[in-house]
């Protein structure tokens, strides 16, 4: 939600001055409603005319980036800290991500400026995959693997059914690999699930969002979705 002078204002028809004046003179209309409050808010999906126009509305967008470690996953830390929105200072819409990967996590992840989309992806009943590898130590037992993918126990309740997969490990260093993919996204999830085993994790990469691989990105790199996958995620 935004305050109806600043989207006039940057629709390019009025300064931010101008654009009050045009709201305190009933110039503005707000889903064909007559609006003269100046503290009006409105979002992207309100339809605002001016003098009866309807005014343009910013483009919606999708990229995909590969998030490096050491970046914190919101649009501004008050710490100061590289956030995922720094990676996209070329793109003039205001994109936010879609969920969050933890500072120390790397890997897929979503950013727009389409809120309707984003809370549907973020809503639990929305069961879209999400794959991790996850470095452990130390190598995960069968039976600790079977738990995992049944369901673990965690404060917030019972994980729901993984798919989980040893895909390598190092007996000497007590090091493995467990790719696991999961469908709910609660705090610290893949972390807590490992934990409650006993196990450290000692790496986290999202290598799949949905979808969405990892596929000629390198930490850092982004790419803006094809019109099939927008598509695809509505
Ligand atoms: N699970 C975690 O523990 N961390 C993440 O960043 C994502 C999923």
């Amino acid at each position: 939600m935004e305050r109806l002078q600043k989207v006039i204002a940057r629709a390019g028809l009025a300064s931010r001055r101008k654009a009050e004046q045009l709201i305190l003179e009933g110039k503005v209309q707000v889903n064909g409603q007559t609006v003269t409050e100046l503290g009006t808010k409105v979002s992207n999906n309100d339809k605002v005319t001016v003098n009866g126009v309807p005014i343009d509305k910013e483009q919606l967008v999708y990229y995909l980036l590969y998030k490096p470690t050491g970046v914190i996953s919101s649009v501004k830390d008050d710490r100061n800290r590289t956030t995922v929105v720094d990676f996209f200072k070329h793109v003039p819409e205001r994109i936010f991500p879609v969920g969050r990967l933890d500072y120390d996590t790397s890997g897929a992840l979503l950013l727009t400026n389409d809120g309707e989309l984003a809370n549907r992806l973020m809503h639990p009943s929305f069961e879209f995959d999400k794959t991790y590898i996850a470095n452990v130590t130390p190598i995960p037992s069968n039976d600790q693997l079977r738990q995992l993918a049944v369901g673990i126990k965690l404060e917030d309740g019972m994980t729901a059914k993984a798919r989980v997969q040893l895909i390598a490990s190092d007996k000497e260093k007590k090091t493995a690999s467990v790719q696991l993919t999961i469908h709910e996204g609660r705090n610290r999830q893949v972390r807590r699930m490992f934990e409650a085993l006993h196990i450290h994790v000692r790496k986290l990469k999202r290598e799949r969002y949905g979808f969405l691989g990892l596929n000629g990105l390198h930490p850092g790199e982004s790419r803006e979705l094809k019109p099939h996958e927008v598509k695809t995620l509505m």
